[in-house]
């Protein structure tokens, strides 16, 4: 029912109605108005307006009489809507029907029916494109749907709902409509977020309602939102709030005489109570509840209410002194099961009972009937009675009649001749015979009634048995039909779930099937980013490198170093996105081995103090006493994680002190370590709100990044990860006083090193090789061989542009090591070593590429090359891997 717009009405007119006084009426007086308004209504439209009216005020109350008015209401509105209804009624007044029919059954708790009449109705006012009440029939469907827990869809109609009506454009005449249905929409929003345990959420809806109530001074909803906003105090466990609120709402619900209102809140203050562990204050509050549901028939409250008493008194029998009390207290819990349960079967017996009392009519009817035929054999009975007292009557006249015919012939015996005397008296004889053969016909008509009496009992009992036959036949018949239509009803049901199903099954694989595609592209697109700038940044880094190997004046170094530095910061930033996109495809994988931990943290120190001494900040350096010199982990890892968390220290501090320490975060155990290390600064600080999400990718605390401090926002979202695959945890504080301190922990275990190696540097000291280097850009060209010719004495570099070309030459001649680019014109790289090692040549092959994504290495090794080095080159690395590939001729 459109309970907006009745409870609009009665706000606005009963006090029109009914004497001065305050404006507030008993839910009887109420009811008592509407009935005397209904009986005197002129027009069939304002008949179903007080009918919508007094269906809303009785659903708790009177169920019976709520369903006689929904009846007369449908009779009043049938063919509404094509126009062959009765005269002034109006295609919104059958939707009306539907939307109360809705509402009735949604109390009664027969969920299906309540969607299909609210459904019914949203069709209608669909059609009128009336959207007040379009909402309001979404938000009637929202509640069956959270009812039955479907809360997904529960939100989507309350999501089109508030969507309708805030593009709703107002009218004088719409406006108050629209504002109740708005009011409920809100109302409803912030119960289905109570459902969904997002009390937040709840709190801000119901707030929303609170602003409507309070402008349009919607009184009557004031106690359903104070009962709400209550409930969702309590679910945030403010419960003093709640309990204030519940007071509020129950001193409105009291004002208005709303009994089930008043039960309610009782029982909201119960739970509130025992949730306080107050269970005296909550059994008080529950059984007050109790009292005021008296009469109302509400069985589902009734049921709550045992059942919360029962756990109350269980809670409280638990912690008793002694046994008696504690057998007291259980006995009563148990008490209160029972009677929780005997309301729940009672919702179930109260559609049985509904179900037997339509049989037992039926069955009186029958009854009624078979008595009626008795009734008829019985007087068959009385006449055949009558025609024995009949015929004896007559047996007994004839009798006597015979006998004052002897007496007058002994009379006129004397007169009389002989002969007359013989003949009357032969005649006499006659008379007697034929009486004698009367009385022997009415013997025998008393015994063909005896029998005919006999048969009549036995068709009676044959037509008794034929009637029960009946009347089970027909009960069992109804029962089958009744099951035949609930499971039809049933498998209509799950076929509509089934269909919407099926349909978001579909919905998901396309977009399963589009995220796909979107990944492959992102993955091409990194790739191809990747070589497209690493190329060309190879030559910048390279090349600056080399020129600042070379006599310059203090502003060339200057300049030079500016452009390495850039270039350097770039290529951090390339690193930082393959970081993460192999992190993000979890393919990033850490190679644990023995390393001097003090050392390494000592260099990280010294590095960065370089930095910190240029903004006159002081970095100390902390190693605990009980830190292993020498710990198996991933050298190269922490490294990046340092240099994380070091620059940024740096990047945002710029007065006062960096300290970065490192101790034991609990003592040792066989072996396994879990070393701590934390990273505190004086610096800018993170504002305590940014904290939480400060690891997040892309994420910059602050607007002072744009302005004086440059980065990406993935140095923390990766060192998160690489702290976090390895086992550790990270977190950040604010640091005493000012800036921020980070820490985090690194399982490691304890180690030796490896013997030392003959030096590196000394192997690629070595003359005279023969090495065949394949690219096809000019300037790396130069950059490989200037690199070349400083770390080896006179190389031999011969260059390839082209796969096609590095072929030729290794067939031709026989080389140290190759090195090798991939994305080549006319023959790639991969392709060039295939064909090699197809001629069975067997050097050495490194890839040398500025495709430093995921897989690249992989594909290079299966293709055939024995190691890989991205670009731009690193001199270090490429001095590594000549030392390694390129070692005297006796190791090879
Ligand atoms: P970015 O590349 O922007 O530095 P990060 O993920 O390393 O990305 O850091 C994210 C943000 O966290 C920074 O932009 C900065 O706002 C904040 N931040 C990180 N470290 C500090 C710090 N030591 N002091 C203040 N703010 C910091």
């Amino acid at each position: 029912m459109n309970a907006s717009f009745s409870k609009y009405f009665l706000i606005w007119f009963l006090p029109l109605l009914v004497a001065p006084g305050p404006a507030v009426y008993s839910q009887a007086e109420q009811v008592a108005y509407l009935q005397k308004q209904l009986a005197g209504a002129r027009t069939d439209s304002a008949k179903v307006q007080y009918l919508d009216t007094l269906i809303f005020r009785l659903v708790t109350a009177d169920r019976i009489a709520c369903l006689h008015y929904l009846q007369q209401m449908d009779t009043l509105t049938r063919g509404a809507e094509n126009g062959t209804g009765n005269r002034g009624i109006r295609a919104g007044d059958r939707g009306r029907y539907f939307v109360g029919k809705g509402y009735y059954h949604f109390y009664i708790s027969d969920y299906p029916a309540s969607f299909d009449s609210y459904y019914q109705g949203l069709k209608i006012y669909e059609r009128l494109a009336d959207t007040a009440n379009i909402a309001y029939s979404l938000y009637g469907l929202s509640l069956v749907a959270g009812r039955q827990n479907d809360l997904v869809n529960a939100e989507e109609y309350l999501r089109r709902a508030i969507a309708l009506l805030e593009a709703c454009v107002l009218t004088p005449e719409n406006k108050m409509a629209i504002v109740h249905s708005f009011n409920s929409v809100y109302l409803g929003y912030g119960n289905l977020m109570i459902s969904k345990k997002q009390y937040e959420d709840a709190y801000r809806y119901y707030k929303k309602a609170e602003a409507i109530i309070r402008e349009y001074r919607l009184e009557e909803d004031a106690g359903t939102l104070y009962c709400s906003l209550g409930t969702c105090a309590k679910n945030m466990n403010r419960f003093g709030e709640a309990i204030e609120l519940f007071q509020k709402s129950l001193d409105e619900y009291t004002r208005t005489n709303n009994r089930s209102g008043v039960a309610l809140i009782f029982s909201n203050l119960g739970h509130t109570y025992k949730s306080l562990k107050d269970y005296g204050k909550a059994l008080e509050c529950y059984f007050k509840s109790l009292e005021a549901n008296e009469n109302l028939d509400d069985n589902r409250r009734s049921e709550i209410v045992h059942r919360n008493i029962g756990v109350t008194y269980g809670i409280i029998g638990k912690s008793a002194a002694d046994t008696a009390a504690k057998d007291s207290f259980y006995t009563k819990s148990i008490q209160h099961y029972l009677k929780a349960q005997g309301y729940k079967d009672s919702l179930y017996n109260q559609e049985n009972s509904r179900q037997l009392a339509e049989m037992q009519v039926r069955f009186d009817t029958e009854r009624k009937e078979s008595a009626i035929q008795q009734l008829g054999t019985e007087a068959r009975l009385r006449d055949i009675m009558l025609l024995n007292q009949q015929s004896e009557l007559r047996a007994q006249r004839l009798e006597a009649a015979a006998e004052r015919e002897r007496a007058l012939l002994l009379e006129q015996n004397n007169l009389n001749t002989m002969l007359d005397l013989a003949a009357k008296n032969a005649r006499l004889r006659e008379n007697e015979v034929l009486a004698q053969h009367q009385q022997q016909q009415i013997e025998l008509l008393n015994q063909t009634n005896a029998l005919r009496e006999a048969e009549v009992r036995q068709q009676r009992a044959q037509r008794t048995g034929l009637a029960a036959g009946l009347l089970a036949f027909i009960a069992i018949s109804f029962l089958l039909f009744r099951l035949y239509w609930l499971k039809n009803r049933n498998n209509r049901e799950i076929r509509r779930q089934n269909r919407e199903i099926e349909r978001q099954r579909t919905e998901i694989e396309r977009q399963n099937a589009h995220l796909a595609e979107s990944s492959k592209f992102k993955s091409i697109f990194l790739s191809n980013m990747s070589h497209e700038i690493r190329t060309p940044l190879n030559t910048v880094i390279g090349m600056s490198g080399l020129l600042s190997d070379t006599e310059l004046g203090p502003k060339q170094r200057e300049y030079v170093e500016s452009v390495k530095f850039a270039s350097e910061n770039l290529l951090a930033l390339i690193n930082d996105i393959l970081d993460f996109s192999k992190i993000e495809a979890g393919k990033i994988e850490f190679y644990p081995a023995p390393f001097r931990l003090h050392e390494l943290l000592s260099k990280q120190a010294n590095m960065f103090r370089v930095n910190a001494t240029q903004k006159q900040l002081d970095l100390q350096l902390h190693i605990s006493p009980d830190v292993p010199p020498v710990v198996v982990s991933d050298a190269a890892r922490l490294n990046q994680i340092l240099l994380n968390l070091l620059g940024n220290a740096i990047k945002f501090t710029e007065q006062g002190r960096i300290d970065l320490s490192c101790s034991l975060a609990e003592p040792s155990a066989n072996g396994e370590l879990l070393l701590r290390f934390d990273v505190i600064d004086t610096g800018i600080g993170i504002e305590p709100e940014k904290l939480p999400y400060i690891f997040d990718a892309f994420v910059q605390a602050g607007d002072h990044t744009h302005l004086r401090h440059s980065g990406t926002g993935l140095g923390l979202a990766i060192t998160k990860q690489l702290v976090e695959l390895q086992g550790g945890h990270i977190q950040v504080q604010p640091a005493g006083g000012q800036g921020t301190s980070f820490s985090f922990t690194l399982p490691a275990r304890t180690g030796d090193m490896p013997a030392h190696p003959a030096p590196a540097a000394h192997a690629a000291k070595l003359p005279g090789r023969k090495i065949l280097l394949v690219e096809d850009n000019h300037f790396n060209q130069m950059l490989a061989k200037e690199l070349l010719a400083k770390i080896m004495q006179t190389p031999e570099v011969d260059v390839a542009e082209n796969g096609a070309v590095a072929l030729q030459k290794a067939i031709g001649k026989a080389y140290d090591l190759v090195f090798m680019d991939i994305k080549m014109p006319v023959m790639d790289g991969l392709s060039a070593t295939r064909a090699i090692r197809a001629a069975g040549i067997t050097a050495p092959i490194i890839a040398l590429t500025a495709n430093a994504t995921l897989g690249e290495e992989e594909r290079c090794r299966e293709a055939g090359m024995e190691d890989y080095l991205s670009k731009p080159i690193d001199p270090k690395a490429l001095h590594a891997k000549l030392s390694k590939w390129c070692a005297p001729a006796e190791q090879l």
